[in-house]
């Protein structure tokens, strides 16, 4: 048979449809693990995942499919980068360069290590023992090195870490933005301080499950979630999964005496589900076909959950209707008082709990104590005291023990480390910078959120983010869309304007 450039597509087409249909396969049987599967399914259910994913993993590292990257590319060569088909083949070519370069014995071994890591970690936290973990992570640090290893030519050992999941960032454009960005929230962290905080009692009364869950969904359809093209349903810790272009899966975690948690995690999951439900179909099992970096994806959930969500406009509309469903709990609550109580910011130790205004320092204590790690100038042995410290420094507050300091985060005990927290600080920058571009290119949209509206927002999103899936790099979006890099100047904005308000000040 004779090859031809349309031969070799769909032959590559082929293969990218299988690797997706084993991955898919291993994210619904993770789905349904972390959901609806009983607790004696486990065993299974772990060899189930990790045959699927090697078979996944074996059919990206063929060499054949390296080929025909090859051929293809020259083929492409003159075509416009913007198009489809070099899209899918950087996206593809990044993956198969990513998982060739580290040996599958080491992938292996890695994963082996982190298993038993995260057994461990599940006992030293409740027992706040963090010398039971301490050996693990320290062959983890060792591990993530060796990881960078197999991509000589960084400029900072954390690069090829970062590069998983924010493909394109580095230390060098992460550290001043997080720097600058520290500087700036420390005062302002002060001021809200110095002020008496919002009562937020209205929030912790009995509220009846089944309508919390009624009330958001109703307000992600109202957003734009595809309830045809998804579902939700409930776990521990709230997630979203894409199974196939048509079904995007959220799920939320509900509590009865507590109205925010349930609410704004819904809210959170679902922009993360819009973003994947918005890809463009053409792209659908090529590969290219998801959300691009955690930063992006991060930057949708939290522009539903908290430029949207937990807005004046949204509440002033949405109020009046959330008072008639809960008439007992909120009927003399005034919209004043439940918009400051779901603002309300406070100095915390759990970064899952944290506000909009403290968040970004737990991200970048976490990240900068990640590269003294990896740089060598911080031992294993002293990260618990050097995380008070950071603590101590950065928010005045320091952990009475380790449980609630660093062994609070499942991250560098279930994962290699360096890569795994920059991606929420770039998110809420991000989503801050996209906003105020779809404001510019439609100024109504305030005032649409203020009329329960948001198909404007909705679509402008769509058509700038969320189609391209990973065609292109969080810097090329940015581009694209704002015609420039990185900035913090709309966040900053944002956070002091909104802020500035809640707590008068000056
Ligand atoms: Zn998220």
């Amino acid at each position: 048979m004779t090859s031809t450039p349309e031969t070799q597509w769909v032959a590559l087409r082929g293969r990218l449809q299988e690797i997706s249909a084993l991955v898919s396969a291993a994210d619904l049987l993770e789905w349904d693990q972390l959901t609806y599967m009983p607790s004696g399914g486990a065993g299974a259910r772990g060899q189930q995942l990790a045959t699927l994913q090697r078979l996944a993993h074996e059919k990206l590292i063929d060499p054949t499919l390296g080929l025909l990257l090859d051929t293809l590319e020259a083929a492409t060569a003159q075509q416009d980068a913007a198009s489809d088909e070099p899209a899918i083949l950087r996206e593809v070519r990044r993956r198969y360069e990513r998982a060739i370069k580290a040996p599958p014995a080491f992938t292996a071994e890695v994963a082996e290590h982190l298993a038993a890591s995260y057994d461990a970690w599940a006992v030293a936290r409740p027992a706040n023992d963090f010398g039971l973990v301490r050996p693990f992570l320290e062959k983890t640090l060792d591990y993530s090195r060796r990881y960078a290893d197999f991509f000589p030519g960084y400029a900072h050992v954390a690069d090829p870490l970062i590069d998983v999941g924010d493909h394109g960032m580095t230390v060098a454009t992460i550290r001043p933005c997080f720097a600058a960005l520290r500087q700036q929230l420390a005062p302002l962290v002060k001021q809200i301080s110095d002020q008496t905080p919002p009562d937020d009692r209205c929030l912790y009364q009995p509220f009846a499950e089944d309508k919390q869950i009624a009330f958001g969904e109703q307000i992600i359809t109202a957003f734009g979630y595809d309830f045809e093209r998804g579902r939700q349903d409930r776990s521990p810790h709230p997630f979203s999964t894409r199974i196939g272009a048509g079904d995007v899966r959220i799920t939320t975690r509900i509590y009865p005496n507590d109205l925010a948690q349930g609410l704004f995690s819904t809210l959170h999951e679902a922009g993360h589900a819009m973003y994947e439900q918005g890809v463009d179909p053409a792209l659908a099992g090529t590969l290219a076909d998801e959300g691009v970096s955690m930063a992006v994806h991060e930057s949708q959930s939290r522009l539903w959950e908290n430029l949207v969500g937990r807005s004046w406009p949204f509440w002033n509309h949405h109020y009046p209707q959330l008072q008639s469903i809960f008439p007992e709990q909120l009927g003399k609550v005034s919209l004043d008082t439940f918009y400051r109580a779901v603002n309300k910011v406070q100095r915390s130790l759990i970064r899952t709990d944290a506000d909009e205004v403290t968040y970004n320092l737990h991200v970048i204590i976490r990240f900068e104590l990640e590269q003294a790690l990896l740089e060598g100038s911080l031992a294993v042995a002293d990260l618990p005291d050097a995380w008070r410290a950071a603590y101590a420094e950065a928010l005045g507050i320091a952990p009475p023990d380790d449980r609630d300091g660093v062994l609070q985060d499942v991250h560098w005990y279930a994962g290699l480390i360096g890569g795994s927290f920059q991606g929420y600080t770039l998110g809420n920058i991000l989503s801050a910078q996209f906003y105020a571009e779809a404001v510019r290119a439609h100024p109504e949209i305030p005032a649409e959120i203020g009329g329960g509206k948001f198909n404007t927002l909705h679509g402008w999103l769509r058509e700038q983010i969320y189609r391209h899936g990973s065609k292109f790099t969080t810097a090329e979006l940015l581009q694209r869309i704002t015609g420039g890099p990185l900035r913090l100047e709309p966040y900053l904005a944002y956070l002091t304007g909104k802020y500035g308000q809640i707590y008068e000040l000056t």
